[in-house]
């Protein structure tokens, strides 16, 4: 065993080196380590200055993820920020990696900061649902102008280097041996008699305090309860004594570690490392190198798929039927790395390296030569059944053949070749170069290598990757389905177009359904059906959507939606043809009636083996159809409301309950508890 803690101590000048792979997490060991040695040091005669350094990839990189929810046992973060600030010998932390969280409010007990250049700093814990607890809040408008610590523990995100010392975080920065220099400016400080900088000490930094006053009261007015935390507990450490402040953050901290937003943020960053682990698939099962890709059809998903390998240096060749479909995607895919170059994201050069990686092409038979092929042409069984029996004549041997379809039976596509082993579907989310989410779908034959091979494949890619099996819709379509049929059904009983999608923008959505079928079409949404429907009737109305200037809403030149007169005409027609009555919800009811039937098919697809476990179908919809992560997706927010109280309202609709739901709620378990 490496010892955790080694000290070095060179011409008065001791170095702590904590060594706790693989990221220094700041767990109760370490925090022990620290608060003994910093302690022990301090009280040494022949010691002048203390550095605390980490040894492998970073200095702290946070806090130890799994003692959360629990209780701290001491010494906790505070107790070690105090024991560095209190030190009556100077202390320099030397940090290079990644210092986030915990790691970067112990670097603030420090008296002074050096930093590597290619160092990051941040404050993440808003992203979980928490504030910096450990006097993050306090120390950071302390050590930096308020506004900017402000900002940095807000928005989450961390800050380079060069930034961190401009702003005052880091004291100096070094590109060469850290610890070496670390060793050089500690006794440099010590040599001059430096100030024991302790940053409870100093008065708060505020150059702009109009600006500041107005960013707190937009936090406060956030529905982020984290956010709302961040604004009270800053403007306390701007208006009360540190200690004060610091009880306080601590009392914040806690409040918003036990509510339910923290709780779904948390579940969801834990959800979404589980949902990259294969159950029933041994560890050592064979994963392929995808070295060249093919894609079919370079239509609206295509183009995007295509763009996935690219980004990663992937070779991709792209086939079409037509050339001027073929033109077109490639138009397309360079549109849009154009865009993103005029942001300033990527330069000329790499757009012209990604493009010159593309193989746009007419001719099928030049897949033959990759690893992989994804098939995103037409909707239709049969052209996809032909493309995948010509792709079983020229793939090599062992090469994974793979479609994006979104409703069609992978097993009956499979089918079309002798190597189903070798055959699954990757369901990407439009727009495909953007959206996280992508469901890899395990056929009936799909071989376990076949599967370790894709997950590998979507964490290069940077994907969000979720397995199902196969099923009409996969898991996000599925479901998210079902909250379009229970609005329609609202609208038809006579309830606002504009009430509903409120309903869901005030619950977190990006957008409601309606404003959503506006902006992607009617006409796409609705063509699987030739029944008469009610999106049916508005393609028939020539009411498409955005596109044709108006679908449930009105829409003005700049595609400002307003309430529709015409849109009310052909709900309440279509709701006389299909004998629908009216009948009133309750408002604070929209979302039960929305969501509820949710959760009950997400405990269908739990029932019914398609999903691996029950957390996946969260990171599905909150990756592919955002899905507001701060209620956790549709089953965490279903437990939080209570099973049985949503099985009673489901009885009250007449709408059957799934047998999972039902015995979960019998039974007081969690929902797919029965599935490990
Ligand atoms: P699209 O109509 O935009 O593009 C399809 C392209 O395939 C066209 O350019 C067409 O010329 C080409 N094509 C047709 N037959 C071909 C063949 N035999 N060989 C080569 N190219 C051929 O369609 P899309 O929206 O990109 O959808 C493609 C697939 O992806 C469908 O299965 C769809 O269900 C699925 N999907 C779509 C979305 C979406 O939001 N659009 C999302 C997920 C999955």
């Amino acid at each position: 065993m490496t010892a955790l803690a080694q000290i070095i101590i060179d011409g008065g000048i001791a170095t702590i080196v904590i060594d706790s792979p693989p990221v220094n997490a700041l767990g109760l060991a370490v925090r022990k380590a620290i608060v003994a040695n910093v302690q022990e040091l301090g009280a040494r005669t022949d010691v002048d200055a203390i550095v605390l350094r980490c040894a492998g990839r970073t200095f702290f990189a946070g806090a130890d993820i799994t003692e959360f929810g629990k209780p701290f046992e001491a010494p906790d973060l505070n107790d070690v920020v105090a024991a560095l600030e209190d030190s009556p010998k100077i202390v320099v932390a030397a940090i290079h990696g990644t210092v986030l969280g915990g790691g970067l409010e112990v670097a603030l007990g420090a008296h002074y900061r050096i930093a590597m250049d290619s160092a990051k700093a941040g404050f993440p814990e808003i992203a979980l649902g928490l504030l910096p607890g450990a006097g993050g809040t306090q120390r950071g408008p302390r050590v930096m102008d308020a506004g900017v610590a402000f900002a940095l523990i807000t928005s989450g995100k961390p800050v380079g280097a060069k930034e961190a010392l401009s702003n005052g975080l880091f004291d100096r920065l070094t590109s060469g041996d850290l610890a070496a220099d670390a060793v050089a400016y500690a006794r440099e400080l010590a040599a001059e008699g430096a100030p024991l900088r302790r940053l409870k000490d100093e008065a708060p930094k505020v150059s702009d305090r109009d600006a500041l006053t107005a960013a707190i009261a937009r936090a406060k007015a956030s529905r982020s309860l984290a956010t709302q935390g961040c604004a009270q507990a800053v403007e306390i450490a701007l208006t009360a004594p540190f200690e004060e402040g610091l009880i306080k953050e601590r009392e914040i901290f806690d409040r918003l570690m036990g509510g339910a937003e923290s709780r779904a943020l948390r579940h969801i960053f834990f959800a979404e490392r589980e949902a990259g682990k294969l159950v029933g698939v041994a560890k050592d099962t064979p994963v392929g190198s995808i070295t060249a890709a093919g894609v079919i059809g370079a239509g609206t998903m295509g183009g995007g798929i295509a763009m996935n390998f690219l980004n990663v240096g992937i070779p991709v060749t792209l086939v079409e039927v037509k050339q001027e479909a073929l033109d077109r995607g490639v138009a397309t895919i360079r549109k849009n790395y154009e865009t993103t170059a005029k942001k300033g994201r990527m330069t000329q050069e790499q757009l012209e390296q990604r493009m010159a990686l593309l193989n746009p092409t007419l001719e099928f038979d030049a897949l033959g030569s990759t690893d992989l092929v994804i098939e995103a042409v037409f909707e239709s069984m049969a052209v996809k059944q032909d493309i995948f029996g010509r792709l079983d004549r020229i793939m090599k041997p062992g090469a994974l053949m793979a479609s994006n379809t979104s409703f069609l039976d992978i097993d009956t596509i499979a089918a079309a070749t002798q190597r189903p082993q070798h055959v699954l579907g990757l369901h990407f989310f439009s727009p495909a170069n953007v959206m996280k989410l992508l469901e890899v779908v395990r056929g009936a034959k799909t071989s376990d290598s076949a599967l370790a091979t894709a997950m590998a494949l979507a964490k290069k890619l940077g994907k969000t990757a979720v397995v199902s099996r196969v099923c009409h819709g996969f898991i996000a379509n599925r479901i998210m389905d079902v909250r379009r049929v229970e609005a329609e059904k609202l609208v038809l009983q006579g309830s606002s177009v504009m009430e509903i999608d409120r309903a869901l923008i005030d619950y977190g959505f990006p957008m409601g359904q309606f404003q959503m079928f506006d902006l992607v079409g009617l006409d796409v949404m609705g063509r699987d059906s030739d029944e008469r429907t009610l999106m049916s009737d508005f393609v028939a109305a020539g009411r498409l959507g955005q596109k044709s200037g108006g679908g449930y809403y009105d829409y003005d030149d700049q595609r400002k939606p307003s309430p529709s007169a015409a849109a009310q005409d052909i709900i309440a027609s279509h709701a006389a043809y299909a004998g629908v009555e009216k009948q009133a919800v309750r408002p604070g009811d929209v979302i039960k009636r929305l969501l509820y039937p949710v959760v009950n098919e997400g405990a269908r697809l739990i029932e019914e083996g398609v999903v691996q476990r029950a957390s996946d179908i969260d990171v599905a919809v909150v990756a592919g159809y955002g899905w507001p992560a701060e209620t956790g997706g549709p089953i965490q927010w279903g437990e939080e409301q209570g099973l049985s109280e949503i099985v009673a309202y489901l009885d009250g609709l007449s709408i059957p309950v799934s047998a999972e739901l039902r015995s979960a709620a019998e039974d007081g378990r969690a929902l797919g508890a029965n599935l490990a």
